[in-house]
């Protein structure tokens, strides 16, 4: 009988002890033991309910783009449980000059793909509109080193769509910097665009082309989601896990190979695995890396983590006919608050919250405001309430009937330039290493589908090392 140790509960390390707990049904000699560091299971994962409302403490849904996540969950048997975002009512705002702008129909992630409402929209300047209509001739451009997605937008579009589009996005998705981020990294299909077409606009308009769509199916939703929340997903691997095989509150300090074994070190226990996997932030994996590879800890170290903080805030009905339709509103760093986006969640996922409820999910933090951390959930709340009475209006200085503040500490990778190779490096290192794998969000990928991938791949390449993978 086989032995792997899994580090971290999370979706990664969730996802790969499922895919070994399929082996292990099937017959397949090889048994885990998960060890999660924290009292319960999922991570980032965490859903509430308060006063009928769903609340999302971390993630509130995935890109349906990516099928790894939506896949487990058929697989899992939550197939039906699956919900599309809102889209008939997908509208999103940007804050200029502390007002709230929609952004123009078209717009792809931040390539503007239709000329009319672009033309028409007081978002950008007449000078960035120039600039857009110059792009459409964008000379093809190889890139020689790996550069910030900040320098790509600006040379295809200038620096007002860096501030309005390029920043705010990313702080959404990453908590991150655009000045910062690599975009081989974090907008590789932007790279190759760019080498092939030239123009992101024109080469974007051939993608859409080229996947065309049958013509009687309705369109997919941007993002997917769970009718009971996202820890409904995590909730129901673990279900599915062997019970006797998931160890929570046990800290993992150290995972040393002797001989063909792996010493897993936790508290004052040891045991004694063929392999480990280790599904941790990569801050987490070079601690317990340290005394193995002093090198593969320092590149793992060098992956740099924002934290975030979410803040929920439920309204009544009244409040919630007096807030603007849509998903919610990107603040630009220009605008000088500390507030980067608000989702209007009774929009976006409206069974969330019962019809006299609104629910206002603001995201704080990020890369340039990690001192957000220190502050007391009341300070917190101040900043929210006073920002959001600014940007949407006065309809907001009702007293929330609830608020709820969840502090994310160094949870969202940052892959600044160089990650790709860094990445490289890792692997070689990580190959001297016989029956270690390594999954997360600090390799390839933060969002949840990308992470349910990268623990199933780190399984996957663990069970066929030790001659028990197939992929027929
Ligand atoms: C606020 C927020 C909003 C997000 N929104 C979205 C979104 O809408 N859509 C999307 O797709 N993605 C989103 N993400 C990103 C995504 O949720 C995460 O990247 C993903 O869930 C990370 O999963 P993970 O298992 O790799 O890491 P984690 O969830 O961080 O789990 C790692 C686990 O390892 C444990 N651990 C650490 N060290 C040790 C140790 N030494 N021993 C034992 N256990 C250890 C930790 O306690 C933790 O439970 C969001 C993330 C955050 C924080």
């Amino acid at each position: 009988m086989k032995r792997i140790a899994i580090i971290g509960g999370g979706i990664s390390g969730l996802s790969a002890a499922y895919t070994i707990e399929e082996k292990r049904q099937s017959g397949t000699p090889v048994k885990y033991v998960l060890f999660e560091s924290s009292p319960r299971l999922g991570g980032v994962l965490v859903t509430d309910r308060v006063d009928g409302c769903l609340i999302e403490a971390g993630p509130d849904s995935f890109l349906t783009e990516k099928p790894w996540a939506a896949d487990l969950c058929r697989k899992i048997g939550l197939g039906d449980q699956l919900i599309g975002s809102n889209d008939s009512e997908r509208k999103t705002y940007i804050v200029v000059r502390g007002k709230l702008v929609v952004m123009p129909d078209g717009l792809m992630f931040m390539v503007p793909t239709k000329i009319m409402p672009t033309v028409f929209s007081p978002l950008f300047s007449l000078r960035t509109k120039m600039r857009m209509a110059a792009e459409w001739f964008h000379p093809p451009h190889k890139a020689s080193e790996d550069e910030t997605v900040a320098q790509m937008v600006e040379r295809h579009y200038g620096s007002e769509m860096v501030d309005l589009l390029a920043d705010p996005l990313l702080s959404g998705v990453y908590g991150g910097e655009a000045s910062q981020l690599s975009v081989r990294a974090v907008l590789p299909r932007f790279a190759d665009m760019e080498l092939k077409h030239g123009s992101l606009g024109r080469a974007m308009l051939a993608a859409r082309k080229k996947m065309g769509r049958a013509p009687n199916l309705p369109a997919r939703p941007l993002f997917t989601s769970l009718k009971d929340g996202m820890q409904q997903m995590t909730d129901a691997l673990v279900a599915r896990l062997d019970p006797d095989a998931l160890k929570t509150s046990s800290l993992v300090q150290s995972v040393i190979p002797q001989d063909d074994a792996w010493t897993v070190s936790a508290g004052y226990q040891s045991d004694q695995f063929d392999a480990v996997i280790i599904a941790t932030p990569t801050h987490a994996a070079a601690a317990v890396l340290q005394a193995t590879d002093e090198n593969l800890s320092r590149e793992l170290g060098e992956i740099q983590y924002s934290s975030s903080v979410t803040v929920t805030l439920g309204y009544d009905e009244k409040i919630r006919r007096s807030l603007p339709p849509g998903f919610g509103f990107l603040v630009p760093r220009s605008e000088g608050r500390r507030m980067l986006a608000a989702t209007f969640v009774h929009n976006k996922f409206p069974h969330r919250a019962p019809e006299n409820r609104a629910i206002v999910r603001c995201f704080l933090g990020g890369a340039r405001d990690e001192q957000i951390l220190q502050s007391s959930e009341g300070e917190i709340l101040e900043i929210v309430r006073r920002e959001l009475r600014l940007i949407v209006g006065t309809a907001l200085n009702a007293e929330p009937l609830f608020a709820r503040v969840y502090k994310w500490k160094s949870a969202m990778a940052q892959y600044s330039v160089g990650h790709l190779e860094r990445l490289q490096r890792i692997e070689t290192l990580r190959q001297k290493l016989p029956g270690l794998a390594l999954a997360g969000n600090g390799y390839s990928g933060i969002g949840v589908p990308d992470c349910v991938r990268s623990g199933a791949e780190a399984a996957s390449k663990i069970l066929a090392g030790m001659g028990m993978w197939s992929s027929a």
